[in-house]
């Protein structure tokens, strides 16, 4: 009889420095088992010899898994068949799936799974090399996704792609949706490092559009965003003290009475265009509190700048469509304070300001975060570099 249990070892590290097969004394049909690192290996008797498996499990769910496969397989068959004989391998599985999904799903669906799995099986082929469904490890599932991304597809996408090829191996291994390889969650974990050219900021174009949807009010304000590159909360709690109007400078300090700290790098003065401080200068004969953009209350303006964003974008017919937020609420997630802030820097960098001073306007307190915005003019002078290339020739 084969039906004999399958067990799991972790090799390990004695107190003597020598390595051992310890028994791991779990069931099999436990659920959610924590993220236990280790070298497992399984077992199980072919008659009465006692066979491990060839490879090891850096993760003791990945052997959880396999054993249990194991522990089907050796129910299912008489004993008497060669083990990997029963074990699926995955180009056959592959092509089960796939007929299964194209008589249970709509057209669309299987078009999506058969393209998703047909380039893991690829990159198997290429990468993990494994030819059994229940070999595969959750490593094999994370170096899946960060490969999706590097080749330069969204995290969304990777993430959906490693959950396909999840569903593939729970349907194939007749394991419930958690027991796969990897659980959403975990392939959701994922930090994409924007490339440095990434950082949003608003064409000219875009701002010409922009401001001419605001009033003079909204107008100031945003200009103001604009031309100083300062953050919200900045020029939320604007005094008109802060603003010197000779020197045509901003000084952007602490106001504990609104719980708005700075730190060292961050107080500075940062000089404004002087036309804008003109408009700024010519708004303050009708001001009446010490604030220079209050709500009517004379309060600080808070979420209702962001919300003014979003509704001026919409208005000028500015909102991309295609993003979430534009779908569900019909708020583009293209706009946004901040990234008034990416677009002063962009220009400044853009009309030949060197980082150093920039940094110093900015108020950041590491150079780094400034260097993100060469990005942007790298991007530009190497658009004006091609476009030269072809000039004169038709
Ligand atoms: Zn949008």
């Amino acid at each position: 009889m084969a039906n004999r249990a399958v067990k799991i070892y972790n090799h390990k590290k004695q107190r003597d420095g020598t390595w051992t097969f310890v028994p791991v004394d779990i069931n099999l049909d436990t659920r959610s088992v924590k993220t236990v690192p280790g070298s497992f290996k399984i077992s199980w008797y072919d008659g009465s010899k006692k066979q491990f498996s060839k490879g090891h499990f850096p993760y003791l769910a990945d052997a959880i898994r396999a054993g249990k496969a194991k522990q089907l397989q050796l129910q299912d068959g008489n004993g008497h068949e060669s083990v990997d004989a029963k074990r699926v391998p995955i180009d056959v599985a592959a092509d089960a799936y796939l007929r299964t999904t194209k008589l249970n799903g709509r057209p669309g669906t299987y078009a999506l799974a058969e393209h998703d799995l047909r380039e893991w099986q690829e990159w198997n082929r290429k990468n993990a090399h494994h030819a059994f469904v229940d070999e595969i490890t959750r490593d094999d599932m994370l170096t899946y996704r960060n490969w999706v991304v590097k080749t330069g597809r969204e995290a969304r996408t990777a993430v959906n792609k490693t959950m396909r090829v999840n569903h593939f191996i729970c349907q194939t291994l007749k394991l419930k949706a958690g027991d796969g390889p990897i659980k959403q969650k975990d392939a959701e974990k994922i930090i994409i490092r924007k490339a440095t050219n990434d950082v949003e900021y608003y064409s000219d174009e875009q701002l010409e559009k922009f401001f001419a949807e605001c009033d003079p009010r909204q107008h100031l304000i945003f200009e103001t965003f604009l031309k100083s590159g300062c953050r919200r909360e900045e020029i939320e709690f604007l005094y008109w003290d802060d603003l010197d109007f000779k020197a045509g400078t901003l000084h952007v300090c602490a106001k504990p009475e609104f719980d708005f700290t700075v730190k060292t790098k961050e107080e500075r003065h940062v000089p404004l265009p002087m036309d804008l401080v003109e408009r700024l200068r010519e708004s303050k004969r009708h001001a009446t509190g010490r604030l220079v953009f209050p709500t009517k209350n004379g309060g600080p303006l808070g979420n209702s700048l962001l919300v003014a964003c979003k509704r001026i974008a919409k208005r000028a017919g500015l909102n991309c469509g295609i993003c979430p937020t534009c779908t569900k609420q019909k708020e583009c997630e293209h706009w946004f304070l901040h990234k008034f802030r990416a677009t002063f820097a962009t220009k400044c960098l853009q009309a030949g300001m060197d980082v150093a001073t920039l940094q110093e306007i900015l108020g950041h307190r590491d150079l780094s975060s400034t260097m993100r915005y060469l990005g942007n003019l790298k991007s530009k002078a190497l658009r004006i570099k091609v476009d030269s290339v072809w000039n004169g020739v038709k």
